[in-house]
């Protein structure tokens, strides 16, 4: 099979499509022929050698698929030959035609879900899902700031926030973006580029600021998003590219909590929890994961120049073999 692999950590152009031998499932695990593979902002750091977790060289990228079981392993009961599915942290890269994984990576893809929207659920849906529930604990009738709502997490966190009841405002940079947050269940549209859209924020809320925030870019934010969280307000730190100044004092009058968020940290019956529920969303729709490119598996490099673009975020970039 062709598979991207990297040599050497580096810029984007030492990902090279290679022959790489056919996998064979062993017991519990699954091969998955891949129709497409999600580009994440995460493949990009790890390729470039600047990610804390380094993958032994050489090795192939990507952690998100959909396709198609094309064998499992002893012992596999959930899927067999021929199932579309979605998996998410699977044993091998995604940026292949085919990967390993373990079956409780593997995840039932309705038929209304096209492949390249099971390849964008694991880290983007997964995240937002982590973020929102898992830690700032949103609840339905609360109020949600998605701080870069028109990406791969931003709109999954929209229309996971939209279906949980929540009061749902999104941001942008772009006016594509702006339109595509709103047509994705923003209730309202805030440009983060324009200078004085917090004071249009506290306005929306009578003053009151939001009980829960979903934070893409902290290192320009966290500061400010202080300032507008209602009291008791959370803010889900899940995107940082750098420091940022805070005033403690605007948490503490508020007792307001800044908590981290990683996927890698979830535990196995968190993940199980995540993608019972993510499945859900798919087959009553209120789950549509948006394709904003599809790029050609040979192009892995230009997807990684795309997916590190600062601004005219579009959905999810894809890449397929
Ligand atoms: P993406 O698809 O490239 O989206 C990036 C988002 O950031 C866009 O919505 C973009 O909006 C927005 N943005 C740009 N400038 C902003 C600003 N000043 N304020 C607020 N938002 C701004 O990337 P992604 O896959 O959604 O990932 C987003 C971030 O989350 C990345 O840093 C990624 O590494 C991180 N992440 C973390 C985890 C974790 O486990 N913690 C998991 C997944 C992703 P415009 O383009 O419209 O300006």
């Amino acid at each position: 099979m062709k598979a991207i692999r990297v040599h050497e950590f580096g810029g984007p152009e030492v990902m090279k499509l290679e022959d790489v031998p056919d996998l064979q499932p062993g017991p519990s695990q699954v091969v998955v022929r891949i129709h497409a593979a999600g580009v994440n902002p995460v493949e990009a750091y790890v390729r470039s050698g600047s990610y804390p977790q380094k993958p032994i060289l050489p090795y192939t990228p990507g952690t998100d698929a959909g396709g198609v079981v094309m064998a499992v392993g002893s012992g596999v009961k959930g899927v067999k030959a021929g199932d579309r599915v979605y998996t998410s942290g699977p044993n091998s890269g995604t940026y292949a035609e085919q990967v390993l994984c373990g079956e409780a990576q593997v995840h039932r893809l309705p038929d209304t879900v096209s492949f390249e929207q099971g390849a964008a659920m694991g880290v983007a849906y997964g995240t937002a899902y982590r973020g929102l529930f898992q830690r700032a604990e949103a609840k339905p009738a609360e109020t949600v700031l998605v701080h870069g709502a028109s990406g791969g997490v931003g709109t999954a966190a929209v229309q996971l926030a939209r279906a949980g009841g929540m009061t749902v405002i999104g941001t942008a940079g772009s006016e594509p973006g702006l339109e595509l947050v709103k047509k994705e269940g923003a209730h309202h549209v805030l440009n983060h580029a324009s200078d004085g859209y917090l004071d249009e924020l506290m306005k929306l809320t009578d003053g009151r600021g939001v009980d829960v925030i979903v934070e893409l870019l902290a290192n320009k934010n966290l500061g400010k998003d202080l300032t507008v969280l209602a009291k008791k307000g959370r803010v889900a730190v899940i995107g940082s590219r750098g420091p940022v100044e805070i005033n403690p004092r605007d948490a503490m009058g508020r007792e307001a909590d800044i908590r981290g968020v990683t996927l890698m940290n979830t535990s196995e019956q968190e993940f199980k929890t995540m993608h019972a529920a993510l499945v859900a969303g798919l087959e009553n729709g209120t789950l549509r994961p948006v394709i904003g490119q599809r790029i050609p598996l040979v192009e892995a490099a230009r997807a990684h120049v795309e997916i590190m673009k600062p601004s005219g975020a579009h959905g999810k970039i894809v890449l397929v073999p």
